[in-house]
């Protein structure tokens, strides 16, 4: 069966003052039904961009899609506009983002915003409306529900607000939830409830979770599958089991050495991501590579090579063509 997402080699930029910025550089994964793939990089390496390209919530300009397809249940979605991509955002898609503040409109009690989620895309009377809006408060864990449902959102707290949020996204039973470092903005205790939530909702409802981070502690809680991005462009992608397993790209190596427990404290990779509007030639990590070789200096990001299984990876050390080397393997011993 085809993906139920499929984003083949899609760039995005934006135009700013100091010059355009490639934030997504030919990025393609997919998302099946029913599975959770997670986005996997440090802040600036185009993973939020990438997901808010599916939709078209890049704001343009002076953001702009440059290329590639974004085919979700078949129909190319950089193709829609208007009142047609309008059907698939909040409709069979949901979003969920960092910050319930800014997805919540403080003029308007939370009721009111699920009514409006729900009537935006379904034909049915305000009451039929306003019990749906019941229930999935109740369901994402808003006790109270009849006192609740008619206050504002600065009465919630960050998590409760974020519960609506996510309420609100699951409004129109939607095949597919790109939660965007949904956790990020709470506090560790009610980080934990929210993935818990999120995990029970989408086994009761089946929909496939696209869910970006940065944190592999999380990754390893939820995923199925995991694409991680550097710079704009996707490094390494495989089952969660072959990437905690096998990591075979040098950056998520290092990422997973970053895990508490696992050796270095958070934020240790050496180096910085490159400066956005110029990134290196050849290898994007070739700067911070503790393995990187003249030849990852040039021409352009190495091509994807099968490494087993579900596996890719984009590094040299894995193309048979180069006597690289193995680093890495050495690394292992
Ligand atoms: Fe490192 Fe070279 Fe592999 Fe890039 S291609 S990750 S620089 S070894």
């Amino acid at each position: 069966r085809d993906p139920l997402l499929s984003v083949d080699d899609l760039h995005t930029q934006f135009d700013t003052e100091e010059g355009t910025v490639k934030a997504v550089d030919g990025v393609s994964f997919d998302v099946r039904e029913g599975e959770t793939v997670c986005l996997v990089g440090e802040s600036g390496s185009g993973k939020t961009v990438a997901c808010e390209s599916i939709t078209r919530l890049v704001p343009q300009p002076p953001g702009r899609i440059t290329g590639g397809e974004v085919r979700f249940d078949g129909e190319d979605l950089t193709e829609l506009s208007g009142k047609a991509l309008r059907e698939y955002r909040g409709g069979r898609i949901g979003h969920v983002f960092q910050n319930p503040q800014e997805a919540l409109d403080p003029v308007y009690t939370v009721g009111d915003q699920l009514n409006e989620a729900i009537r935006l895309h379904r034909d049915v009377p305000k009451s039929a409306a306003r019990e749906r809006a019941v229930e999935l408060l109740d369901r994402v864990g808003i006790g109270d529900v009849s006192e609740r449902i008619d206050d504002y959102p600065h009465q919630f707290s960050g998590g409760m607000k974020q519960r609506v949020v996510i309420a609100m996204a699951l409004a129109c039973d939607p095949d597919l939830l790109i939660a965007d470092e949904p956790t990020t903005a709470l506090d560790v205790t009610i980080q934990a409830q929210v993935l818990r939530l999120l995990d029970d909702l989408q086994n009761e409802h089946g929909m496939a979770m696209l869910f970006v981070t940065h944190d592999l502690g999380v990754v390893a809680e939820i995923a199925d599958r995991v694409v991680v991005m550097y710079a704009g462009k996707v490094m390494e992608t495989g089952s969660v089991y072959e990437i905690f397993e096998d990591p075979s790209h040098p950056y998520t190596r290092a990422l997973l050495e970053c895990l508490p427990g696992r050796g270095r404290a958070l934020d240790t990779i050496g180096g910085s991501l490159p400066e956005p509007t110029d990134p290196p030639d050849g290898c994007r990590f070739h700067p911070r590579c503790p393995h990187a070789v003249p030849e990852c200096e040039t021409g352009s990001q190495p091509a994807f090579r099968d490494v087993g299984g579900s596996h890719d990876v984009s590094c040299l050390l894995h193309d048979d063509r180069h006597d690289l080397p193995r680093a890495m393997e050495a690394d292992d011993d």
